[in-house]
C-alpha cells in the first residue's frame, strides 16, 4: 500500500485533464498563432482554458498570461515590475522571509543589480505583520510580494490588508498563490492585488504550466521577448496540451472546492489530533486557523525529520520535510527558522499535505504506525543531543 501525503510538492494529474491533454497533443497540433483552421482550433482550446483559469481566481480571461509554471510567473511579476520601474525613483522591493525560492532568489538576483530589497519578518505562526509592512513601505517601493499561503506550513497571509498598505504608498502588490489556487476560494478583486501567480501541478494539472494574472491596467515589461504571443506579454508558442490540462483541472477544482475543502480539513484535523494525542512531545507549526485545509506541519521532538521521512517511506507513506526544492539538502527550513523555532525543532518537522485520493482509512493507518516509528527513532537518534 502506498499513501501519498505530499500534495504541496505536487499532485497526481486528474484523469479528465490527462485525457484532454492527450487529445490536444495529437488533435490540436496547430500553432495557435496560425490563421487557418488548425491554428484556430488550438487557439479556441487556449481561450477555453484561459476562461477556466480566470474563473478559478475571479479574474478576466484577458488578464491571464500562461507561463511555464509558478516559478516563471513569480519571476515575470517581479522582474517585469522591476524593469518597468527601473528608471524611476521606485527602486525598493519588499517581500517576506518565508517566501518560496522563486520569489526570494529573484529578489536576491535583483539586489545584486542595485535594487534595495527588504525582507519582512514573520511571527511565530508564520504571519507577516501589517505594521511591519507599514513601516517598510515608502514612496520608493516598486513592488510588495507576499505569498497567499506558505507551502511548508500552509499559513494564509492577510493579503487584502497587506495589498492595501502597499497601494497607500503607490506600490504594486504581487501574491504567489501557488499553494492556494484550487484549494481555497479566491477572488483577485477582493484580495485587491495587482499580480497573482499560480501553477497547474498543485491542483491536479500537469507540471510545467502555470499562469500570471495581471490586473488590467498594470504595466509589466515582458521577461521573455520574441513573438507577439499572449497579447505581447510572454513570447513563445504556447504549450497547448499543458494549458488545456490546466484549464480542465481549474474547472474541476472550482467545482469540487466547496466539498473537497471541508473534507480535507476534517481529514487533516483528524490526522493532527491523532498524532498529537498518540505521540508525546509533538507540536503543530504555523497558524492553526488561518491555514489551507490540506496542510499540517508537525515537529516530533528528538526525531531527525529526514530519518522519519525515510522510515515512513519504507512503510509506504510519502511525506516531506519542507519544500520539495530544498528537501535532500539537509538545510534547515528557512520558513521554520524565520518563525523563530529552535534548530532542534526545525530539524524535527514533517509536512503532511493531503489531497483528493486520501481517505479516512489511510489517515488512520498513518496515525497508527507513527507512535512506534517515532519511539524507535527516539531510542536510536543522536538528534536528542541537539534538542
Ligand atoms: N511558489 C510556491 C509557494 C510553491 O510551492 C511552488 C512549488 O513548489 C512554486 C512557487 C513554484 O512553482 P512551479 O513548481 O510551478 O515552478
Amino acid at each position: 500500500m502506498r499513501i501519498y501525503l505530499d500534495h504541496n510538492a505536487t499532485t497526481p494529474v486528474d484523469p479528465a485533464a490527462a485525457e484532454a491533454m492527450s487529445h490536444a497533443l495529437t488533435g490540436l497540433f496547430g500553432n495557435p498563432s496560425s490563421v487557418h483552421y488548425f491554428g484556430q482550433q488550438a487557439k479556441a482550446a487556449l481561450d477555453e482554458a484561459r476562461t477556466a483559469v480566470a474563473a478559478l481566481i475571479g479574474g478576466e480571461p484577458s488578464e491571464i498570461v500562461f507561463t511555464s509554471g509558478g516559478t516563471e510567473a513569480d519571476n515575470f511579476a517581479i522582474r517585469g515590475v522591476a524593469e518597468t520601474l527601473e528608471a524611476t525613483a521606485r527602486r525598493q522591493l519588499i517581500t517576506s522571509a518565508i517566501e518560496h525560492e522563486a520569489v526570494l532568489n529573484t529578489l536576491k538576483a535583483l539586489a545584486r543589480r542595485g535594487w534595495r530589497t527588504t525582507i519582512l519578518p514573520v511571527d511565530a505562526t508564520g504571519i507577516v505583520s501589517a505594521d511591519a509592512l507599514r513601516n517598510a513601505v515608502t514612496d520608493e517601493t516598486a513592488l510588495v510580494s507576499i505569498m497567499h499561503a506558505n507551502n511548508e506550513i500552509g499559513t494564509i497571509q492577510p493579503v487584502a490588508e497587506l495589498a492595501e498598505i502597499a497601494h497607500s504608498r503607490g506600490a504594486l502588490f504581487h501574491t504567489d498563490a501557488v499553494q492556494t489556487a484550487g484549494k481555497i476560494p479566491m477572488n483577485v478583486r477582493a484580495l485587491g492585488v495587482d499580480l497573482l501567480a499560480l501553477s497547474a501541478h498543485k491542483f491536479y494539472g500537469p507540471k510545467g504550466v502555470g499562469a500570471l494574472w495581471i490586473r488590467r491596467g498594470a504595466r509589466l515589461v515582458p521577461v521573455l521577448t520574441g513573438g507577439r504571443h499572449e497579447r505581447n506579454r510572454r513570447a513563445g508558442t504556447e504549450n497547448t496540451a499543458g494549458i488545456v490540462g490546466m484549464g480542465v483541472a481549474a474547472r474541476h477544482a472550482l467545482a469540487t472546492m466547496p466539498s473537497e475543502g471541508p473534507r480535507l480539513a476534517a481529514l487533516r484535523d483528524r490526522l493532527e489530533n491523532k498524532i498529537l494525542g498518540a505521540v508525546q512531545r509533538t507540536e503543530v507549526n504555523g497558524a492553526r486557523d488561518a491555514r489551507v485545509p490540506n496542510t499540517t506541519n508537525i515537529s516530533f521532538e528528538r526525531v531527525e525529520a529526514e530519518s522519519l521521512l525515510i522510515a515512513l517511506d519504507l512503510e509506504g507513506v510519502a511525506v516531506s520535510t519542507g519544500s520539495a526544492c530544498s528537501s535532500g539538502t539537509l538545510e534547515p527550513s528557512h520558513v521554520l527558522r524565520a518563525m523563530g523555532l529552535s534548530p532542534g525543532r526545525t530539524q524535527s518537522s514533517i509536512r503532511f499535505s493531503l489531497g483528493s485520493a486520501n481517505m479516512e482509512e489511510q489517515i488512520d493507518y498513518v496515525a497508527s504506525i507513527l507512535p512506534n516509528i517515532v519511539s524507535k527513532l527516539r531510542s536510536l537518534s543522536p538528534a536528542g543531543a541537539r534538542t
